[in-house]
Formats: structure tokens, sequence, C-alpha cells
């Protein structure tokens, strides 16, 4: 789970937030569990390769 910026109120929420607790603003669904999941094991790729990249790994 990660902090995003509400696109109304610009505040911080949480990225599986269906709503903005400040401004209260819903948003509908964004991505499908599908989309998610592959745009997670993106950017776990990118941070393996970034680790690698470094001589972390
Ligand atoms: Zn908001």
């Amino acid at each position: 789970m990660s902090l995003v910026s509400c696109k109304e109120c610009y505040r911080e929420i949480s990225s599986s937030a269906e709503s903005c607790p400040h401004c209260g603003y819903v948003y509908g669904k964004r991505l499908s569990g599908t989309k998610a999941y592959l745009l997670l094991f993106a950017i776990m790729i990118l941070v393996i390769f970034g680790l690698n990249m470094f001589g972390l790994l």
C-alpha cells in the first residue's frame, strides 16, 4: 500500500482508498486487478534491476 495525491485536493491518500477522506472525491475502479498486478510486477522488476545495477544483490 502506498500514498498518492488526491486528484481534487492534492493531499495524500491511500492508493487503495475508494474515496478521498479529505474532500470526499470518489474514485471509480481505476485499475483492474490484472492491470494492478502487472504494474506491481513491472515495478518489482525495475527495483530488482536497479539494485543489480548498484551491486546490492
Ligand atoms: Zn481529496
